[in-house]
């Protein structure tokens, strides 16, 4: 075997965004050696794109809220599929996890009298989202950093070491969990992309906090880190993945110029007023509340206008609807011909707020359209389309330790399923950071205490990690970004935001071609920084998880959240109940989808919600329960 780098700690968090940071914050706190992995800079995880705001139900703007408005929303917003256990502890739980980020020197944006200030975002019933401006994730990261080097610097204070419990390795590359003979986790295998040097990190506990799988797709909000790898890591390593078929489509990415197209255009834009205009002028979000809202949002613009200044008397804008309805309105209006020159619709703020207010609020939007586009969004509308943005889906945790089914796996962020049902709620991901990076760094604690012995790492399994990943450096092979390209499109077009069985079908045996294809990549070159072959290892982490996304979108026969059928357009009480599990085999060459039936809800949760409402998601059996739950 050649020379690997070789460590020992008591948890590897994989990953280095909000969630992975406060997941190794806790294990640290609780006394673990513990390392934190990055494929990129440190710093530079995924979440500090994060402009809108973390949603915790503080009640600083509006004192009605509270948890129990929270968990409703999000169950709304998930349309019921959600993991209500941990609905629930996100709800009561984000504004603690807020309040100890200010804490650790978190600078928010404040009200008149001095509290961290919230904004309206879909979906939400009140105010809710603590924000520093539209740079929220820079300012949670460094947060989160800052604790991390307080914490070393408290190390150095004791053993004379800085790294003694916290060490960062930044641009390492994960490629495969190691387990022991009992199946328990036992480390991690990976590579340095500057260098190219092979490294073995031998620990009981591993936390998966590698956030999603947007690049599977052509146009999409994510960053190049985006390739799915923690859920290919899960599955190979034998847990199970949930909810994979439900992708949200964020209604506003920029549609031009076409090297920009689908970074994102944040909904605190509309959270702060701008309004959707389609080729007409008209304010087309009026005609596509869905019957299940109908209550909730206003159904005059005169009203709509009103509500930002008077929520307590009017119903909330359309254009805050949750975001799987605003990506759809968007995508009819465009397909019936009334779209923007470039392909998408105006997204108007320069008519609704004054100049120098929309600078001091959207600053990163303004100087994003104006260094991108050449539009200055304080006197013209932007043109957005829908972009691929967050993943529902991924592995399957328990609710309270973030423990997956794999013994010493644990999963926290957006690599994690469940939470967040079939669509996400804008600002619910922060604060899901937070709240379950917390809880899996406890869970691997835990975990590390109770066990009898440290799990060994077999030779042979650190024998077959090293040839995969060498692999592609010892053929000539085909071009890798050939591949990627053909997978994008095809996930783009054929499982993107409307779905058809005979076009997943297509979709499925295109990626097992693909598949075939990529077992063939090779690169050129030595293993010194070559992104050609770090390409050629992470097709197998986007193969593998877009025929999760395929195979579960085939799968369920109904449209709901991030996932809509053409085929099937209605939503269905019986599919609800239904959960699609993904498992696959050890070497990545089959994906398999199960059913699993959706725990009901515990009874003094489900009296929180009125039954009327209830019944348009729930099948006549769980409205029995809830019968016997309010008796
Ligand atoms: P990330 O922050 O993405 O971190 C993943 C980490 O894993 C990175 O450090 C990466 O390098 C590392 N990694 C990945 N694979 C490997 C590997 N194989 N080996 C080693 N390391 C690996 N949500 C909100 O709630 N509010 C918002 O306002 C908001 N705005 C957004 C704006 C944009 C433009 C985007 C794209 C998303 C936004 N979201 C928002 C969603 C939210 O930002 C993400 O869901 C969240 O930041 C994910 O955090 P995470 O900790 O799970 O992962």
């Amino acid at each position: 075997m050649m020379d690997i780098e070789r460590h020992e700690f008591d948890v590897v968090v994989i990953g280095a965004g909000g969630a992975g940071l406060r997941a190794a914050i806790e294990a640290r706190q609780q006394g673990k050696k513990t390392a934190i992995v990055c494929k990129s800079l440190f710093g530079k995880a995924h979440t500090v794109m994060a402009e809108g705001g973390a949603a915790a139900a503080m009640g600083n703007v509006n004192p009605a809220d509270n948890w129990q408005v929270h968990f409703r929303d999000t169950m709304r917003g998930g349309k019921f599929l959600n993991n209500w256990r941990m609905a629930e502890l996100h709800a009561k739980e984000a504004p603690d996890r807020v309040w100890e980020l200010e804490a650790w020197g978190a600078l928010f944006d404040r009200t008149k009298d001095g509290k961290i200030s919230q904004r309206n975002f879909g979906g939400h019933e009140y105010p809710r989202l603590a924000h520093v401006g539209d740079r929220t994730g820079l300012e949670m990261i460094r947060t989160l950093q800052q604790r991390v080097v307080a914490l070393q610097q408290e190390d150095y204070a004791v053993h004379g070491d800085y790294e003694a419990y916290i060490k960062v390795f930044a641009e390492c590359t994960v490629t495969r969990l190691l387990k022991d003979d009992a199946g328990a986790i036992a480390g991690t295998f990976g590579y340095r992309r500057e260098t190219g040097r092979l490294m073995l990190i031998e620990a009981p506990a591993v936390v998966l906090a590698t956030g999603g799988i947007g690049k599977s797709y052509v146009v999409t909000s994510n960053s190049w880190e985006y390739t799915g790898d923690g859920h290919a890591l899960a599955l190979l390593a034998g847990a199970r993945l949930i909810n994979m078929e439900f992708i949200q489509f964020h209604p506003t990415g920029m549609v031009w110029p076409p090297s920009v197209r689908g970074i994102l255009v944040t909904e605190s834009v509309r959270g702060d007023g701008g309004v959707l205009r389609n080729s007409e002028g008209k304010r087309f979000m009026f005609d596509y509340i869905p019957e299940v809202f109908k209550d909730k949002y206003a159904t005059t613009e005169e009203e709509a206008d009103r509500w930002y200044t008077d929520q307590a008397g009017n119903r909330r804008p359309p254009e805050l609807l949750p975001r799987d309805e605003v990506a759809r309105a968007i995508n009819s209006e465009v397909k019936a011909g009334r779209g923007s020159p470039q392909g998408g619709v105006f997204l108007d703020v320069s008519s609704r707020l004054p100049a120098e207010e929309i600078r001091r609020r959207l600053p990163s939007m303004h100087h994003q359209f104006k260094e991108l586009a050449d539009v200055d969004i304080t006197a013209e509308p932007m043109q957005v389309g829908p972009t691929c943005h967050y993943v529902m889906g991924g592995v399957e945790v328990d609710a309270d330790t973030a423990a997956a089914s794999v013994p010493g796996l644990f999963a926290a962020g957006e690599v994690s399923g469940g939470m967040h049902g079939s669509n996400r709620l804008g600002g619910n991901s922060l604060s899901d950071l937070l709240v379950f990076g917390r809880r899996a760094g406890a869970g691997a604690a835990a975990y590390i205490d109770g066990l009898e012995r440290r799990p060994a790492v077999p030779d042979d399994a650190v024998a077959e990690a090293q040839a995969e990943v060498l692999a592609p450096l010892e053929r000539p092979g085909e071009n890798p970004y050939e591949v990627h390209h053909e997978l994008q499109r095809t996930m783009n077009e054929l499982v993107g935001i409307i779905r058809r069985a005979g076009e997943m079908a297509e979709a499925l045996e295109a990626v097992e071609k693909l598949r075939e294809r990529a077992k063939g990549v090779g690169a050129a070159g030595s293993r010194i920084y070559n992104p050609g072959w770090h390409l050629c290892l992470d097709l197998r982490n986007m193969l593998l998880v877009s025929e999760c996304v395929a195979r579960a979108a085939l799968a369920r026969q109904e449209s709901r959240g991030g996932h809509t059928r053409d085929d099937y357009p209605d939503m269905t009480a019986d599919w609800r109940r239904r959960l699609l599990v993904c498992t696959a085999a050890p070497d990545g060459t089959s994906v398999n989808v199960q059913e699993q039936v959706q725990p009901s809800m515990r009874a003094d949760l489900i009296t929180l919600f009125e039954r009327g409402e209830l019944s348009k998601y729930l099948t006549d059996e769980e409205m029995a329960e809830y019968d016997l739950a309010v008796k």
